[in-house]
């Protein structure tokens, strides 16, 4: 099956035979796995990528269903990543997908990049992206940043010891709630996909070892309006410059507010494995979804309880109210 499967990138002098194969030796991580992730995801399988770990911590809504490509109505309440990893193993049978439900955090971001070629940016915020940076610079592994806003894109290639790192390019974390997000701004359908495609046409020049764009990559989708701009690494990048990885040291906040959803989101400051089939036994409507998550109907709130103790209170903003749920039902 493979040679007539990739029989369009067989005769394409720029990928050819030994290219297909290399792109089957490689292993790829996407984090996130919304719109952006979801397509980088369709794509690096449907290529040949030969190994994808696939990490989201949220689960499949309603609302997901008109932008995110690798869901259906079948997956509802699925954990993305479990959802994702199913979808690329029916895509493509030759590679392998490993689904990883976890929040990228601190605590765990170092391992999860471990071991892979290659990190793609899918995520919708940049707290996760100065995380993915500080934890793939420190451990020399490559990432390609992808950012999407309205009608806006960019991507940048982030290639440890070789280019900038992103905090060349953007050296202080915005703070809270002064930028838009995607809540406010809306986003634009053909987007997403357009960024992610151009990012995974990096990451498989990469994967080959073709010589990747240095520029930042600017798109204005709706006004056709592409834009390099060269980035200059800079002496005093506390990253990729003074190796002070400060992103993965563990931050006390482990509340956050799930923009626009009207849910909080507690993340355990410990390493916690729920046993979910003894906590199914203890509410009176809950269901276990999939392997690594509980759903359960409190009738004003709704608590979605993953294996490694996170839980995403839905029906509140209050983190308090969310915290004093969680310590309910789950413990201190
Ligand atoms: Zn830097």
């Amino acid at each position: 099956m493979g040679s007539k499967r990739y029989a369009r990138h067989l005769v394409l002098p720029e990928v050819g035979e030994e290219g297909q194969n290399r792109l089957k030796e490689s292993s790829v991580a996407v984090f996130g796995l919304g719109a952006l992730g979801s397509t980088i995801t369709d794509a690096l399988a449907r290529t040949g990528v030969g190994e994808l770990k696939l990490v989201d911590r949220d689960f499949v809504e309603i609302s997901n269903l008109n932008h995110q490509i690798l869901y259906d109505e079948k997956d509802l309440d699925m954990p993305k990543a479990e959802a994702a990893a199913k979808r690329v193993n029916e895509i493509n049978s030759d590679i392998e997908a490993h689904g990883v439900v976890a929040d990228i955090n601190p605590t765990n971001v170092e391992e999860l990049v471990e071991g892979v070629d290659l990190v793609m940016d899918g995520s919708d915020n940049m707290e996760l992206r100065y995380l993915i940076n500080d934890a793939c610079i420190k451990k020399e592994i490559p990432w390609v940043y992808t950012a999407v806003l309205a009608t806006y894109g960019m991507t940048m290639n982030v290639l440890p010891e070789k280019g900038p790192c992103m905090r060349c390019l953007i050296p202080k974390k915005p703070s809270r709630g002064s930028m838009e997000t995607c809540e406010t701004a809306g986003i634009l359908f053909s987007l997403p996909r357009t960024m992610a495609n151009i990012a995974c046409t990096e990451a498989v020049k990469y994967l080959i070892g073709e010589k990747n764009r240095e520029e930042l990559l600017t798109f204005n989708i709706w006004d056709s309006e592409f834009e390099l701009t060269k980035v200059e690494r800079r002496d005093e990048c506390k990253t990729c410059k003074q190796n002070d990885f400060e992103f993965l040291e563990i931050e006390e906040d482990m509340i956050s507010e799930l923009c626009g959803r009207n849910s909080i989101q507690i993340t355990p400051s410990e390493d916690v494995q729920l046993v979910l089939e003894e906590l199914h036994g203890r509410f009176e409507r809950s269901e276990i979804k999939g392997i690594s998550m509980l759903k359960v109907d409190l009738e004003d709130y709704t608590m979605n309880i993953f294996k490694d103790g996170r839980v995403i209170v839905e029906g509140t903003e209050d983190p308090k109210k969310a915290k004093t749920l969680y310590s309910q039902y789950i413990g201190q």
